[in-house]
């Protein structure tokens, strides 16, 4: 309790999941730095140091590279930057991973958790996803052990979790998923791009093994039809957009968070628009 009596607001903390570094970056930077600005505490980590993205360099190199770009792009927007311990093509869901996450969770605290959605292109994101679902809703049960990674206690309540797009916004049957939510991202667009093209390695890899030459314009394509969209759905101008759908399955907040901090950012997918 404050001198006056009222209560000591706790800072607020959100915090981004992402199976390798550089897709939080490329998914959710602009909502990031959104909430930066509203005073939220940011958190970033990365389930893997991207140790099989590059065709140059040795896993033990890449990791130290990509590491040292992750580090890069969490500074730029003043955000603590974690590594969860886990390896490409790794991530699985088993006990020493759900307690892994769990413990990170734990460590961090936060209200707001994005991630993976449940359906993407490659398991490391889809194992990641029901890693951090798991880790929401065990993180606040005392008897759930993780103390074999940190001593951080069990936090207060489940927090807000919301998934990021699939890559190109499809499920693995190549069904677009229709957003729940926008987060309009005009003035943060360039920011993002400085974000991302601080992973310099992976812009190298994308050419070599994918052909895609425009790492970062193929990011701010995708913002920009996610943009239409917000822009279709709320009448007003907006050229770049983020996309979320919240999980709302038993016990996990329903309220939106992140639409009530973001509001003027925020557009909601009318119950009209099928
Ligand atoms: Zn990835």
């Amino acid at each position: 309790m404050s001198e006056g009596g009222g209560k000591i607001e706790r800072r607020r903390i959100a915090l981004a999941i992402g199976a390798h570094p550089d897709d939080v970056e490329i998914s959710c930077a602009g909502t990031l730095r959104l909430l930066a600005g509203k005073g939220f505490e940011i958190h970033v980590a990365t389930m893997t140091l991207g140790d099989c993205g590059s065709k140059d360099h040795s896993a033990n190199e890449i990791q130290r590279i990509r590491r040292s770009e992750a580090e890069s792009a969490c500074a730029l927007l003043g955000a603590a930057y974690h590594y969860v311990g886990s390896h490409d093509f790794s991530i699985f869901h088993d006990d020493a991973h759900n307690r892994r996450v769990t413990a990170l969770l734990r460590e961090v605290s936060p209200q707001v958790v994005l991630t993976h959605p449940p359906s993407d292109y490659i398991s490391d994101h889809e194992m990641t996803s029901v890693l951090v679902r798991n880790a929401c809703f065990y993180a606040p049960a005392p008897n759930y052990d993780t103390s074999s990674v940190n001593h951080s206690p069990a936090i207060p309540a489940i927090p807000h979790l919301y998934y990021w797009d699939a890559v190109e916004g499809v499920d693995i049957y190549g069904r677009p998923v229709p957003p729940q939510m926008w987060i309009a991202i005009d003035d943060q667009i360039e920011f993002k791009s400085q974000m991302l093209a601080c992973h310099r390695s992976q812009r190298d890899w994308l050419r070599a093994q994918h052909g895609m030459d425009e790492y970062i314009e193929a990011m701010r394509a995708w913002c920009g039809v996610r943009g239409r969209e917000a822009a279709a759905m709320a009448n007003r101008r907006i050229e770049y957009a983020e996309a979320f759908q919240q999980h709302l399955g038993h016990a996990y907040p329903h309220t939106n968070l992140l639409a009530e901090v973001l509001a003027e950012n925020a557009v909601l997918r009318r119950p009209d628009a099928g």
